[in-house]
């Protein structure tokens, strides 16, 4: 089995299942109860959340604990929508994001928000320029990608982020999802980070908000107060200690990650540069992790074809594939209609290899020559 989705989720980490294992046989207490048993368990989500503070340069309390970036995504655009409604409803974000980011916005638009859509170029990539010019005085929230789940394009989040200091009523967003552990990107100047544990070999359902202190929230959520009255309900424990810790293996290997799926990045580049009728998606300084590229057959065909070859890879997004087949990000990007609906996305974990890759360019190749 090759399995090259690792952009629509990652097998668990073993030490982060061995962990999983260990909380729930040892420490499987509420941490709100007062015995010693729900103290130990309340002293590791302490640990946890300062762990995860310690890697963002934030405090605890700014570490929100959710179910994933679906969560985040809502809680950072709608939370602060409403929030800060009363100093302007102008928000802005781009049209590449992913669907829980811009639905979310397509959303406020029924609150009576208005809502600018900043167009990408042809390598999905925001325009400082088109950003500045976009804001405006009622301007109250700027949500950017900081790396496109379908084509792997990185934003300059944090040129971005240090411009839009200077607008004291504008609180800047970032989906950190397919960035966060992968990519080197500076998130001290970004006001909201969204994340999710199981693009790092962490589980699903799990992820996280980093709400800078000064930022308020309304909160989606309302209940018993937990998360600092931003996201109530019980906590699952045992996926915030787990996440602390897939975090950490994250940011520990990191580079050593980012070198070796460089490699593998730049091999299927090669081999799909030399291929009749590819055209590669994803521009040349894109996140290694993720290579997009459309052919002159059905992207849904080519697929299949190499899933009964057990090797697995996605068209355009999984959150999108099962609706139409026609991508947003690459129309977006100025691809044709052809292109746009017959992409496919392959993406990369450390666990892959060379090996892999020259095995996926033969089946690739038997595939297209076949289907001639
Ligand atoms: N944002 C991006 C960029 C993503 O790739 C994904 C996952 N497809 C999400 C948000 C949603 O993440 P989750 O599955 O944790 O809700």
């Amino acid at each position: 089995m090759i399995y090259f989705d690792n952009a629509a989720t990652t097998i668990v980490d073993n030490e982060v299942l061995k962990s999983f294992n260990e909380i729930n046989t040892r420490f499987f207490a509420n941490p709100a109860s007062s015995h010693k048993l729900g103290q130990e368990t309340f002293n590791l989500e302490n640990i946890a959340r300062r762990n995860i503070a310690k890697i963002f340069a934030s405090k605890e309390e700014e570490i929100i604990f959710t179910s994933g970036a679906t969560e985040s995504n809502n809680l950072a655009i709608k939370g602060c929508a409403f929030r800060y409604q009363n100093r302007g409803k102008h928000i802005i974000t781009t049209k590449v994001e992913h669907p829980s980011v811009l639905n979310a916005f397509r959303q406020l638009e029924d609150f009576g928000f208005s809502v600018t859509y900043l167009d990408v170029d042809k390598d999905g990539k925001v325009s400082f320029e088109d950003l500045k010019e976009a804001i405006r005085d009622d301007t109250i929230l700027v949500s950017i990608m900081s790396v496109n789940n379908e084509v792997g394009t990185i934003n300059d989040i944090e040129e971005i982020a240090k411009y839009l200091k200077t607008f004291p009523k504008i609180v800047f967003h970032s989906d950190a999802t397919q960035a966060i552990g992968k990519i080197d990107i500076d998130y001290k100047n970004v006001d909201l980070v969204s994340l999710s544990a199981h693009k790092l070999h962490g589980f699903k359902g799990s992820g996280a908000l980093i709400k800078r202190a000064n930022i308020d929230l309304l909160p989606i959520a309302s209940g018993g107060g937990q998360e600092f009255s931003y996201r109530s309900g019980t906590n699952n424990f045992p996926y915030e200690i787990c996440l602390a810790k897939t975090l950490r293996i994250a940011y520990e290997k990191q580079k050593e990650n980012y070198e070796k799926v460089k490699k593998l990045n730049d091999r299927l580049r090669e081999e799909l540069n030399k291929m009749p009728g590819v055209k590669i998606n994803s521009p040349l300084d894109a996140s290694p992790y993720i290579l997009n590229f459309s052919t002159v057959k059905k992207a849904s065909v080519v697929a299949e074809g190499l899933s009964l070859k057990e090797i697995y890879v996605s068209t355009k997004s999984a959150c999108s594939s099962k609706k139409s087949p026609t991508s947003y990000v690459l129309q977006a990007m100025g691809r044709d209609e052809f292109d746009s609906a017959n992409a496919i996305r392959v993406s990369f974990s450390n666990e892959n290899t060379l090996e892999e890759i020259d095995i996926f360019v033969k089946e690739l190749s038997n595939i297209l020559l076949k289907l001639k």
